[in-house]
């Protein structure tokens, strides 16, 4: 039984304890009885075939806790276990420091593997076509440049995944050689033997252990619910992205319900279109798939599909520029028609009748692939205007560097019945995260994904709180809506800490505006103290700012919603989190008001049974993000008055551990 593997694992005779750590991977064992209940917990579900939701702060060491009878119940089931996550620092921890630990403990070989989106991989067939072609007929200008670098890199690559190379390449390059769904020769292809998607598969397909992103892993339910409704088994066995796996473990689970929301759910969008049609056919540049003579015809059909899309998707922001709404919220069904549901269906009849008619391989798939995208595309905007799906909130928004492009979504409103029929219906599935109670219950983040079938555990944290953190409230704070009040005084607290703090610290923010507005009064400041000031939006990525921060003396980040979670810093780099306001998310944005409304149609209060807890989970997470091992020490100063002043502030204050809290003018 796994259990009892997983008990001589952690028990008095462990390896852990004795052992060394295998060459180069730092390690050191201090006995934790949180990971030990964890680790236990999770062998109890695995044996009796249950689902466990979990939370594990911060230093227990939860990767560790479900990795050791994850394996064990792999072995004995013969068949894989799947770890998810969302952030990818995740999946490389997993794989390049807690298994090969694990193998070295046990003394055994581990095959573990990532398991990646097809898109990640080179497609030979696809290289050596464009690679062959004459350059003035590539569809793009930027594809030109980088081709040599990428011809001899893909003679080197052992895995033929983009993210190994050393300097990244053009994305119109990439999107033009990776693999794609439906663009496959398989067995016939001559490049068979030697792909680097088939070999990709093959190393899923005998690992004990796939750890996969959130995203992957929903694509592949998608994939195993579209082949459920074709008699061909084959195709199902070559298709599948994932094997059949014996348990699923959902680690950063606070992510699951979004991630989920946005997979489970339906878009189209202008630049998509855009592209498939331009793969299609580009009048200007005489280019493309259908560029050969006796596709006239066809060709034909594109040029008018792409100039009704112009004119569609141009009148649409026209329309929406002046009510200064993005994204919009698309209340009524076939209040606009589908303006390209003739011409594309058009199109998909005349590539449909392409491929049955095409004799070279290549041309076939690749015609029924941009067949499937433009009738995918199609469909998309048939279900978006006529609001097709019941219980899913529509909206329109506008996106792209100049604002140009619009998307069509249509998501699930509530994702716990989806996730109960999907996921949680085929135990033992563990989902696991540091924050997923608010005061100090676990159920309300249970039902949000629909695990009412689980069993909950919360663990203690392995941190002395009352030692490590001061937190610091501000009692008499303007209301934050009163914006010009609220910053005279923020920014008087901030550089007092700041200068106290030498920086090293994070401020965090709920919306842009106010972080700019904050970053451009501070300026001098900032200049004056020789500290530096990392803003989220001015070029850096997140992780790009990360490791600045940790390498650059009394720096500053100022970032919103994707520095509340998932960063580590630990260490001295950062001693302490500003809290500018608590985290209630945008009330006008389309999916919230849903939610808050299905809230309320439920006969609950949408503020305190939705709002309060939500924010509550992200408050956490943002508090979460000063102590990161049992060294660490700080402060955290809450800028938003209400957390004492309004009722609800107490779910929030009990949601945190115990720690001295001052009250500060
Ligand atoms: S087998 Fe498929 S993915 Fe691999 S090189 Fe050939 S066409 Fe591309």
């Amino acid at each position: 039984m796994v259990k009892e593997q997983t008990e001589s694992f952690f028990g008095d005779n462990s390896p852990l304890r004795n052992a060394n750590a295998p060459d180069g991977v730092a390690f050191k064992y201090e006995p934790r009885q949180q990971q030990v209940d964890m680790a236990y917990a999770v062998a109890d579900a695995f044996d009796n075939n249950e689902n466990l939701c979990i939370e594990a702060p911060t230093g227990v060491g939860k990767t560790f806790a479900y990795l050791v009878p994850a394996f064990f119940h792999a072995c004995q089931t013969e068949k894989p276990v799947v770890i998810t996550t969302h952030t990818i620092s995740l999946q490389d921890q997993i794989l390049n420091h807690d298994i090969p630990l694990l193998a070295k403990f046990l003394n055994v070989k581990i095959d573990a593997v990532v398991a990646k989106g097809r898109s990640n991989y080179l497609c030979l067939r696809k290289l050596n076509e464009i690679a062959d072609m004459d350059q003035s007929l590539l569809p793009d200008d930027n594809i030109t440049g980088d081709l040599g670098r990428l011809v001899s890199w893909a003679e080197k690559t052992k895995t033929g995944d983009h993210t190994d190379m050393n300097r990244p390449i053009a994305p119109q390059l990439w999107n033009a050689v990776c693999c794609e769904r439906g663009n496959c020769l398989n067995g016939q292809c001559p490049f068979f033997a030697s792909c680097f998607l088939m070999a990709a598969r093959r190393r899923i397909g005998k690992a004990r252990i796939i750890i996969a992103n959130h995203a992957f892993f929903f694509a592949a339910l998608a994939t195993d619910a579209r082949l459920a409704t074709r008699p061909d088994a084959e195709s199902h066995e070559r298709e599948k992205l994932l094997p059949d796996f014996s348990a699923l473990v959902i680690d950063e689970g606070h992510t699951l319900e979004d991630a989920a929301a946005n997979h489970l759910g339906i878009r189209a969008d202008s630049l998509t279109i855009r592209r498939i049609l331009g793969r299609l056919y580009s009048d200007e540049r005489k280019t493309g798939l259908l560029a050969a003579e006796r596709f006239s015809e066809a060709r034909e059909l594109v040029v008018d599909a792409r100039r009704r899309a112009t004119l569609f998707f141009t009148s649409l922001l026209n329309w929406m520029e002046p009510q200064n709404k993005n994204p919009l919220r698309y209340f009524v069904p076939n209040h606009i028609e589908n303006y390209l549901a003739t011409p594309f269906a058009k199109l998909e009849k005349s590539l449909a009748a392409l491929a049955d008619d095409e004799e070279d391989a290549a041309v076939k798939v690749e015609l029924e692939c941009l067949k499937d995208a433009v009738e995918e595309q199609h469909m998309a905007l048939d279900v978006f205007f006529t609001m097709a799906r019941q219980d899913f909130v529509y909206w329109m928004e506008i996106f792209g560097r100049d604002k140009n492009e619009i998307s069509f979504n249509c998501i699930p409103v509530d994702v716990s019945p989806l996730l109960a029929e999907r996921v949680f219906r085929k135990p033992p599935v563990i989902v696991t995260s540091a924050t997923l109670a608010v005061n100090g219950d676990i159920h309300y983040f249970m039902n949000r994904i629909g695990a009412t079938n689980a069993k909950s555990m919360i663990l203690d944290t392995p941190f002395d709180f009352k030692t490590q953190v001061q937190t610091y409230i501000a009692k008499n704070m303007p209301d934050p809506r009163e914006l010009d009040a609220f910053l005279d005084k923020a920014e008087g607290h901030l550089r007092h800490f700041l200068t106290l703090t030498n920086g090293r610290t994070f401020v965090l923010f709920t919306s842009y505006s106010m972080m700019n507005n904050l970053a451009k009064r501070m300026e001098t400041f900032f200049e004056e103290n020789n500290l530096t000031l990392l803003l989220q939006g001015d070029g850096l990525p997140t992780l790009k700012m990360i490791e600045k921060f940790k390498s650059t003396e009394r720096s500053v980040i100022f970032g919103t919603s994707s520095f509340w979670t998932g960063v580590d810093v630990p260490g001295d780099a950062l001693s302490s989190v500003i809290i500018m306001r608590l985290p209630f998310a945008n009330p006008d944005h389309p999916l919230e008001l849903a939610r808050t409304e299905r809230t309320a149609a439920l006969g609950k209060n949408a503020f305190f049974d939705y709002t309060v807890p939500e924010a509550v989970l992200k408050f956490r997470q943002g508090f979460g993000r000063l102590i990161r091992t049992k060294d660490d020490t700080g402060i955290v100063v809450i800028l938003d008055s209400r957390i004492i002043q309004k009722r609800y502030g107490q779910t929030f204050l009990h949601s945190i551990p115990e720690c001295p809290v001052e009250l500060i003018d």
